[in-house]
């Protein structure tokens, strides 16, 4: 009954590592991943991150009974307040629901759900580009997906002009993704000046945010300046969700622990949705799993737990900003042609090359060196070993 099966293709992000795997060359390297590396290409698991492990497992008292639909309390509460700001009206005044979800995927996706079932407009906006899965998270939500200009091949910077005439012209009450930081792929963000324009128009056209946290703290290293964007929309009175991710910033990806965070007017109305959010969520997947969220729990609400986990925390965000130093001084060493001064003025875990897909394709398959066809390299999968490596191939790629 399955003969007429056809055979799908592989995911475009992930099947850059079924490829790599498959190369049996010593030289090649992964810069498709979208998970850190150290200076020794290794993935990492958090001191911090072992060390709550270690409490948890010592306490005796804890057992393997399921969460509430909701996920764990606190950790809910202790997400709500990394993103936001403890001082935070919305938190003060009681209209924020939090759940736990499945990472930043799932986040958007029962987001997306619910909004399909209860919000008067379907339509999101998400930026040209985005993070390939945007789109097939919201079409399958149910939701309508149009795009709205982001970024400037010219400039590789941010479109800012396209952006607001987009949103400008987008009906009164669209959904609007915003990436909070560390825009995945082009690694342009907007200013906080551009910031707050954007906030007042999104406002004044009655537009509803929906920002995708995934990277807090690993963009810049501080948490507070990360979070500055969600902030400031959800200090001013008006509406907005918040999808989190602890992927990146715990180095929890495979443990799936995530919120999705939704700002409302009132305390009351806050109660309303999260019930609603229940039964978006049971039969989706019933609960969302204990061990990763307990992790994170213990780090937040424990003061020394926590400093240790920001001192990590920098030490990524700095490793890869120091990638990008090297690998811009090192193609300005070797003479290739062209501006690279993007690769510093971008910021978090990807530079968008500005390399097109036969230059990809050629780098591939001569130097070993893998990414998306759409020139976007992982600095966090690049060392100070393979950065000359990178740029021979860079180099031969634009002066072929
Ligand atoms: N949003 C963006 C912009 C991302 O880059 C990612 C991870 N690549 C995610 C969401 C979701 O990741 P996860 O589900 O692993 O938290």
């Amino acid at each position: 009954v399955f003969a007429h099966v056809v055979r799908a293709p592989e995911d475009p992000i992930l099947g850059v590592t079924v490829a790599y795997n498959k190369d049996p060359s010593p030289a090649k390297l992964n810069l498709g991943v979208g998970a850190y590396r150290t200076e020794e290409g290794k993935p990492l698991v958090l001191n911090v991150v072992r060390k709550a492990e270690q409490l948890l497992v010592n306490d005796r008292s804890r057992v393997k009974e399921y969460l509430p639909i909701v996920g764990l309390a606190d950790f809910n509460k202790l997400s709500a307040k990394l993103i936001l700001g403890a001082d935070s009206p919305p938190i003060q005044e009681n209209r924020i629901t939090t759940v736990q979800c499945l990472s930043g995927t799932g986040s958007l996706r029962v987001g997306g759900e619910f909004l399909a079932k209860h919000y008067h407009e379907r339509t999101i906006y998400i930026p040209q580009p985005t993070w390939g899965n945007h789109t097939k998270i919201f079409t399958l939500a149910g939701l309508s997906v149009k795009s709205y200009r982001y970024y400037d091949p010219a400039t590789r910077g941010l479109n800012f002009q396209g952006l607001l005439e987009d949103l400008r012209s987008a009906p009164a009450g669209a959904i609007v993704l915003l990436h909070a930081c560390a825009h995945n792929p082009t690694g342009v963000d907007p200013t906080l000046e551009q910031w707050e324009q954007i906030r007042q128009l999104v406002r004044s056209r009655g537009l509803l945010p929906f920002f995708d946290s995934a990277y807090q703290g690993f963009a810049s290293g501080s948490l507070d300046a990360d979070a500055a964007s969600v902030r400031r929309f959800a200090a001013d009175g008006g509406e907005c969700l918040i999808a989190q991710s602890y992927a990146k910033n715990m180095g929890l990806y495979g443990e799936r622990v995530g919120a999705l965070s939704i700002v409302c007017k009132t305390a009351d109305v806050a109660s309303k949705v999260e019930s609603q959010l229940k039964l978006v969520i049971r039969p989706m997947y019933s609960n969302p799993p204990i061990h990763g969220a307990s992790i994170v729990a213990t780090i937040l609400k424990d003061r020394d737990l926590f400093d240790e986990w920001t001192i990590e925390l920098k030490a990524m965000a700095d490793r890869i900003i120091s990638m990008r130093h090297q690998l811009f001084e090192s193609l300005r060493a070797k003479g290739t042609p062209g501006d690279w001064s993007h690769i510093i003025k971008q910021i978090g875990m990807f530079t968008f090359t500005g390399l097109n897909s036969e230059q990809v394709a050629f780098m591939t398959k001569e130097y070993h060196i893998y990414m998306t066809s759409d020139g976007r390299i992982s600095m966090a999968g690049l060392s100070s070993r393979t950065v000359p490596h990178l740029t021979e191939a860079i180099h031969a790629a634009v002066t072929r």
